[in-house]
């Protein structure tokens, strides 16, 4: 088995450098700047790019470093890798597409649970005026709602989509989901004792998602047109509430603050933005808005499940390259 170099340039879970360790390959987790990180592949003869969303791997990286074996995307999306670029140098591109989906649909869960009793608004407030004003918050904050019975609209029903699908049946919510590519996909819910419930779910027409849903989650890959904008916010329910925990432009920014300002939106949840990592203030201090700063995937068990499959992956490459 050949020892190789990894450099996990935007931080790779504890266990997985331990055990890589282990297997005697050499493992570095400090950072380095993009400019310089050309010259760090080189002179310390990475094989192994680990990286995350941040790090960029442009074919100008790809040029300069002819020793790389093997990127890995840490999560899911690959937007920030030429991927195709660098298959065609004979570099192998990996991701981790399974391992977060759990964690995404548990902060969509959670934005929504929060988001129906204005929790992302009176933890503002709380310790600005709650001891002042207590009784006058706590009227603003009693015509909250309960997801029982309420129908959750998913727009892409891949892996996050699905999983998402089948917290909301627990919660005993009805599911609409819309994804061009699929027409059914059957959920297997596992409970505690060890039961398990199939669930099979037609996907319908997406203006049958926006009309019907109290909420909407988008789930989509990145795309090159918002997936919901003023059109689309138009044709929901007055009321409703978005989550996007997909990509940034996918949900239209402008047009959300205007559907909120308005009062057509109850709230609209966002964990993604177009220009990260400095959305707009104007954006983050909308009063109707629950924010997170791009953590969907980051759970500990989440970064647990990708460090163990990048270290499987990497053992692969170990062991052909021998
Ligand atoms: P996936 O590939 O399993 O599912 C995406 C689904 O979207 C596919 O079934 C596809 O057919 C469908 N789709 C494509 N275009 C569509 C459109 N215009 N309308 C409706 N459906 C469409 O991907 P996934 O693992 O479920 O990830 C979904 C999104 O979540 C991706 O954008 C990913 O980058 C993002 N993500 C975010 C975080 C986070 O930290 N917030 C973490 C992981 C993934």
């Amino acid at each position: 088995m050949k020892k190789l170099n990894i450099l996990a340039n935007d931080g790779l879970a504890e266990k997985a450098v331990v055990n890589l360790k282990k297997e005697g390959h050499q493992v570095f987790t400090e950072h380095i700047e993009q400019e310089k990180l050309a010259d760090f592949i080189n002179e310390n003869k990475i094989d192994v790019l680990v990286v995350r969303s941040a790090t960029q791997v442009r074919k100008d990286l790809i040029d300069k470093t002819p020793g790389l074996k093997m990127i890995i995307r840490a999560g899911v999306g690959l937007d920030n890798i030429d991927v195709e670029y660098a298959r065609s140098k004979g570099i192998q591109v990996e991701n981790t597409p399974g391992a977060s989906s759990r964690a995404v649909a548990e902060l969509v869960m959670a934005h929504l649970l929060g988001g129906i009793r204005f929790l992302y608004d009176s933890n503002r407030e709380m310790p600005l005026r709650g001891d002042k004003d207590f009784k006058e918050l706590k009227k603003k904050y009693s015509a909250g709602h309960e997801v029982k019975g309420k129908t959750l609209g998913i727009l892409g029903f891949g892996r996050i989509g699905r999983e998402l699908a089948k917290m909301a049946i627990g919660l005993e919510m009805k599911v609409l989901a819309y994804d061009p590519f699929i027409d059914e996909a059957e959920l297997e819910i596992h409970f505690f004792d060890g039961q398990k419930v199939k669930f099979k779910i037609q996907t319908v027409s997406k203006e049958e998602v926006l009309k019907n849903s109290d909420f909407i989650s988008l789930h989509v890959p990145a795309q090159k047109e918002p997936v919901i904008g003023t059109e689309e916010i138009k044709k929901m329910k007055d009321g409703a509430a978005i989550i996007n925990a997909a990509r940034g432009g996918v949900l239209d920014e402008p047009a959300i603050v205007k559907a909120l300002d308005e009062g057509k939106l109850l709230f609209v949840a966002l964990d993604v933005f177009e220009s990260e990592p400095t959305p707009p203030v104007k954006l983050l201090m909308h009063p109707k808005l629950s924010l997170s700063p791009h953590i969907g995937a980051s759970t500990v068990e989440a970064q647990e499940r990708i460090g163990d499959e990048i270290t499987h992956k990497i053992q692969q490459l170990a062991g052909k390259a021998h």
